[in-house]
């Protein structure tokens, strides 16, 4: 982590959830971030959950000042039509969210979304003045074959026209694929090896001042135990979580572990 980028632990709940348990999670959350300094927090429930995981923390926010962010998981790149069963940016604003994930892995493998729709995802979430988390990684074929960083930068220079005007708005969470709910983690050094190449490219493409600003997430299997040394890393501000969101004391111990390295504890 560099002092110059506020880190950012945000927790994907993927399809877990209902209002009951994720506001009790979202409130527990809550509480340990009231208790932490110089760490953004930020939970992505389900769309049926936002608005009711929103009005919570806002009304402990009210009373405790408590700061946890709310993200929508996707939205759809229009503002609005016939689109059955899909969501907006705006709805997203309105449910209560000022974060936004775009492109991860699950959307593009499953639900075919391109490196083209993911740009216009992310601006969407901009031009609604929300910060989305635009995911890039890898499969383990692509990895075995020498084509991380091919991959990883091209997925990445579909969305840097769009990112780029909003300087710092867009975070970038680099999640191999082959990572994610597999238990299997990045070490240290492979996760450092490509997001110092994120950042060269976001320097390359659009500036010191751009990719100085530029938070840049790892995600796939972050759990307590590797949390430090991966967030200990020069260019990793922060993490993505999947499973380990869900818990809070593991989602928890994340936090704590990215608020003792900026201690310097
Ligand atoms: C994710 O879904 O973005 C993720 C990183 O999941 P996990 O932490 O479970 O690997």
């Amino acid at each position: 982590m560099d002092p110059r980028r506020i880190p950012l632990i945000a927790g994907n709940w993927k399809m877990h959830h209902g209002s009951a348990s994720g506001i009790e999670l979202a409130v527990a959350i809550a509480k340990v971030a009231k208790t932490i300094r110089g760490v953004e927090v930020v939970v992505a429930p389900p769309f049926t959950v936002l608005a009711a995981v929103a009005q919570s923390l806002e009304e402990l926010s009210e009373q405790r000042g408590l700061l946890v962010g709310v993200a929508g998981q996707n939205l759809h790149h229009e503002a609005k039509g016939a689109f059955t069963g899909e969501v907006s940016a705006s709805m997203l604003v309105d449910a209560g969210c000022r974060w936004a994930i775009v492109g991860h892995s699950e959307r593009r493998q499953y639900f075919a979304e391109s490196d083209a729709l993911v740009a216009k995802k992310a601006q969407a979430a901009l031009d609604n003045k929300l910060h989305p988390i635009v995911c890039v990684g890898e499969t383990l074929d692509e990895r075995s074959a020498g084509k991380t960083l091919e991959v990883v930068l091209r997925q990445l220079r579909a969305v840097l026209p769009t990112i780029v005007p909003a300087r710092g708005a867009a975070v970038i969470a680099y999640e191999p694929v082959w990572a994610i709910g597999t238990g299997k983690v990045a070490t240290p050094a492979d996760a450092e090896e490509v997001h110092a190449a994120i950042r060269a490219e976001l320097d390359a493409q659009g500036g010191a001042a751009f990719a100085t600003a530029t938070r840049l997430l790892y995600g796939g299997s972050v759990k307590p135990d590797n949390a430090r040394e991966l967030l200990a890393q020069p260019d990793v501000d922060g993490a993505l979580v999947g499973g380990a969101s869900l818990d809070v004391a593991q989602f928890g111990a994340i936090v704590q572990a990215a608020a003792s390295i900026v201690r310097g504890a």
